[in-house]
């Protein structure tokens, strides 16, 4: 089997479709997360481990290894500067290539990944612009295959029990296509277009030189997780909520 990102015919490990720490706030005492779906009939329950697969070789998987570690970092262990005013909270002192490309292996993954629980998600030519991006180690511009990182105005209590994989937003955003997921209790949205150049707000990205933007939002990432939340507790797994 090749590996889906060198290509190369290797042994492919069997790893994680998505770092488990983003999971980390949804294992129980049984060391089990929830996968959430909104589709009633799709709805997966507990699952007893993460989602794994065999998609990388050794050696890829340690590059992938290497951006989550420092994404890690940043949201668990750096304490990173940060700047509050009334639309977001702006860390900076990120290192943009590490960063940015965790963020953009999140959505390549999502798109090859054969794994039920995870949406299907057709990014069509990007796909193997992403993987050449990833093989290269080039990051890009800020705008492409950037998501943009929102803090819904719930409880981090109730947020950091979703994760939800990539899928495609109904509608385009200023003409673009988009994927919303939740990750580590952030609502991410990816922009994923050939004209993304055209975006008329980049400063809505992580920047070259390490901000890191976490919009306070309302609207529609708060209709979109309390959604989520009810379909939750419809399925009796938001069982420790207060
Ligand atoms: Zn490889």
């Amino acid at each position: 089997m090749a590996c889906r990102l060198c290509k190369k015919d290797r042994p492919l490990r069997k790893s994680h479709v998505f770092p488990e720490w983003l999971y980390k706030s949804l294992y129980d005492d049984n060391h089990r997360f929830f996968v959430l779906s909104t589709d009633k009939n799709k709805r997966r329950g507990t699952r007893p481990k993460g989602i794994y697969e065999r998609l990388l070789c050794h050696k890829c998987e340690q590059r992938f290894s290497k951006w989550e570690g420092y994404a890690r970092d940043v949201f668990y262990d750096l304490s990173l500067k940060v700047v509050e005013d009334n639309r977001a909270f702006v860390f900076s002192g990120l290192q943009y290539t590490p960063f940015k490309l965790f963020q953009m292996s999140l959505i390549w993954r999502a798109s090859i990944t054969s794994r039920p629980e995870v949406h299907r998600i057709d990014l069509g030519h990007h796909t193997e612009r992403l993987r050449k991006m990833l093989l290269e180690d080039h990051p890009g511009e800020v705008y492409e295959y950037g998501s943009i990182l929102m803090l819904p105005a719930l409880s981090q209590e109730l947020m950091q029990q979703f994760v939800y994989p990539p899928e495609s937003l109904p509608t385009k955003i200023d003409g673009h296509s988009a994927y919303r997921a939740v990750f580590g209790g952030l609502f991410w949205l990816y922009i994923v277009s050939n004209h993304s150049a055209r975006l008329s707000h980049k400063e809505v990205f992580l920047s070259k030189d390490g901000n890191l933007p976490v919009f306070k939002t309302g609207g529609p990432a708060v209709e979109f997780m309390q959604q989520l939340a009810s379909d939750f507790f419809a399925a009796g797994m938001l069982n420790d909520l207060k």
